[in-house]
């Protein structure tokens, strides 16, 4: 038996049923799910239909009064049991996410510790949710404001943070004291079952916690959220579902919380420090392969540093083994399916009919669905791969000659997720974030993500911030109380 073999099967007693009131139940459909590196079965998971999703909604619903009404220690104590359960087996939550998402073990291992921190953040969150007091300006009334959790939260995950988008949404729903459907998606529902029997070995009571995974998102999703007892909607995907989502959630007036897809710009402004900005581009772009809704999408370097920038990323990337994420010493996985795979070849062969040149900086092995680190050189802003997320290992470069040119060609596009800002000098780096269109922005770093700080976007990139102190936020409606002076 090879090393890769001896790890890739599945952690014992990894869940492949639905989770429904506290039970691990068997769906009449099964749904297959793939290994990306080696494109063979890895296991079949329960396929909900509408039936299994409203039932999830029936546990859920019938747990909310209880939960809401425990003392917020014993929900942060949940959670908190959760964090420390997760980290002692953060092993099997990365070989979990290696195995149906495909990316490099050390990119699982890290966010397998990310998804941890969000059990830790909002169980510390859990006990701070604080109200107002004050007087009126008319001095007529006191102006008391509390909070009160919103009620049945259905949760919508994507494939390329199977473990780390589970708890972002989870955690801050539990801590805040509602109760969850959520529904991971249908390449990667493993890590978000063990996910889910974490929590149930936390002690989360029966039916706080339900995950229906399916091959029919459309549908069951549809009837769960046109159920008049579910209250949010938490989503993390594409845009274009995001917008097919707030269409259903407008006819019910639902708080809806998008975290969407990202066009992010990183710019290496004249006198950068052009080690430090490849370290970050490293960073930025090949974190997760490139499949990171955050992922520096196009490169806009000052004309002065190009070529020195682009010689020593190629060097920077031309060092990454390309191989089976379960194989630890491979620094770059599979994408998570053939059909991803393709469309970023497509998207190649469209920036070179759009004028740029791509280069290959490294082979793929054969068998999975393998990208090789490329670069595009000579890309016009405006072409197809800068206007496009490519969620791939694929960095075009743009030349600038002028700051004020760079943020404009930054800032046009549709998203307004993540930005990075490499300058001379901090003063001038954070003088030019502060002119981006986004969410969040980095300056001199390539990586922003920490479960204490707001995660989200601006324009199509969503709405709502996960994570931080508004996390929780997203789960609570304000009450304001008005008492006669
Ligand atoms: P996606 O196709 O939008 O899918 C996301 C989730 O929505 C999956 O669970 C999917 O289920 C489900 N879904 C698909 N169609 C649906 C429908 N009609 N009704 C209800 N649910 C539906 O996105 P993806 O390809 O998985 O993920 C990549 C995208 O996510 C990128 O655009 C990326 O930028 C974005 N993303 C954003 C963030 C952020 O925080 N802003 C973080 C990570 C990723 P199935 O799997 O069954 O299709």
């Amino acid at each position: 038996m090879s090393p890769t073999d001896a790890t890739s099967t599945l952690p014992t007693g990894a869940p492949t049923g639905l989770l429904i009131d506290g039970t691990w139940t068997t769906a009449a459909r099964q749904l297959r799910v793939e290994d990306p590196a080696t494109l063979a079965t890895l296991a079949e998971v329960g396929d909900a239909e509408v039936a299994d999703g409203l039932a999830a909604v029936d546990a859920a619903y019938a747990a909310f009064d209880p939960w809401a009404h425990r003392p917020a220690r014993e929900r942060a104590e949940v959670l908190r049991r959760a964090f420390e359960i997760m980290t002692d087996e953060i092993e099997d939550c990365a070989r979990l996410i290696v195995l149906e998402n495909g990316k490099a073990w050390a990119d699982a291992i890290g966010e397998a510790r990310y998804a941890a921190e969000f059990f830790r953040w909002f169980a510390e969150e859990a006990v701070r949710v604080a109200g107002g007091f004050r007087e009126a300006p008319a001095g007529d009334k006191m102006i008391i404001t509390d909070h009160t959790p919103i009620g049945v939260a259905y949760l919508i995950t994507p494939w390329n943070f199977p473990a780390a988008m589970a708890t972002r949404k989870l955690a801050p729903a539990l801590a805040a004291g509602c109760t969850a459907v959520l529904k991971p998606a249908a390449q990667t529902p493993l890590t978000a079952l063990w996910v889910g029997e974490v929590l149930r070995r936390a002690g989360a009571p029966n039916g706080t916690v339900n995950i229906v995974t399916t091959s029919d998102p459309g549908s069951v999703s549809e009837a769960i959220l046109a159920d008049e007892r579910v209250r949010t909607l938490s989503f993390t995907g594409s845009t274009p579902v995001g917008k097919v989502l707030l269409e259903q959630t407008a006819k019910r007036v639902l708080v809806s919380s998008m975290e969407l897809g990202g066009n992010a710009p990183f710019l290496v402004l004249e006198g950068a420090d052009v080690d430090a900005a490849v370290e970050g581009a490293m960073l930025a772009k090949m974190r997760n392969g490139g499949a990171a809704c955050t992922a520096a999408n196009r490169f806009y370097v000052h004309a002065s540093l190009v070529g020195d920038f682009t010689a020593r990323f190629r060097e920077a990337l031309a060092s990454l083994k390309v191989g089976p994420g379960i194989d630890r010493g491979n620094d770059l996985g599979a994408m998570v399916s053939t059909h991803e795979r393709d469309k970023i070849l497509e998207l190649l062969g469209q920036a070179e009919d759009d004028g740029g040149r791509p280069d290959a900086i490294s082979a793929t092995p054969d068998g999975g669905a393998f990208v090789a680190p490329h670069l595009v050189h000579d890309v016009t802003h405006g072409s197809t791969l800068t206007r496009t997320e490519v969620f791939g290992p694929v960095a075009p470069i743009v030349t600038f000659e002028d700051t004020d040119d760079a943020v404009r060609m930054a800032n046009d596009t549709e998203f307004g997720l993540m930005a990075y800002v490499y300058g001379p000098d901090k003063g001038t780096g954070i003088a030019v974030a502060r002119r981006m269109d986004a969410g969040m922005v980095g300056i001199d770093r390539g990586l922003l993500s920490d479960a204490a700080a707001p995660f989200g976007g601006m324009k199509e990139s969503g709405l709502g911030r996960e994570g931080g102190f508004h996390g929780i936020h997203e789960f609570l409606e304000t009450r304001y109380l008005g008492v006669s002076l």
